[in-house]
């Protein structure tokens, strides 16, 4: 677990036929909202929903999602979250494109750096997990407290 995120809640998210228990960074608007990389693997943003073949459906957000890009001003951006399990497909999927789903999800939790599976989705901007990243932001301070 990120050391960096004491502040957790545990949350219930009702994922359709199933609760998905996850720890969440706290609450806004009544959604539990989690960082880059740290929502359950089954909760996919509008985009990601289209990028596996699928719609929301006409469901509600079930969570958010919240995250700045590396530069520290850059604005904080978010983005709703929708449940797989409630998504319907933009059409009706062939065995390849389940493979290709399958396989997308499979590949968002799995680390470049390490190549572990995580049971979390790594960020899509480094595709790294916490553990390695945190490596790689601890050199970054290292290197600024030294100059
Ligand atoms: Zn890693």
């Amino acid at each position: 677990m990120n050391p960096r995120n004491r502040r957790q809640s545990v949350v219930t998210i009702h994922d359709g036929r199933t609760h998905v228990v996850a720890l969440c960074r706290g609450f806004r608007d009544g959604l539990p909202v989690f960082g880059w990389g740290e929502a359950p693997a089954t909760l996919l943003t509008r985009t990601q929903l289209r990028a596996a073949g699928l719609r929301p459906n006409g469901q509600d957000p079930v969570a958010l999602l919240v995250f700045r890009h590396h530069r520290p001003y850059a604005r904080e951006t978010v983005a709703e979250l929708f449940s797989t399990e409630r998504a319907a497909p933009r059409r009706v999927p062939s065995p390849a494109q389940r493979r290709a789903l399958a396989f997308a999800l499979r590949a968002r939790r799995v680390c470049v750096e390490c190549a572990r599976e995580k049971d979390y989705c790594v960020p899509t901007s480094t595709r790294q997990c916490w553990d390695c990243f945190e490596a790689e932001a601890a050199d970054a301070t290292d290197a600024l407290e030294v100059a």
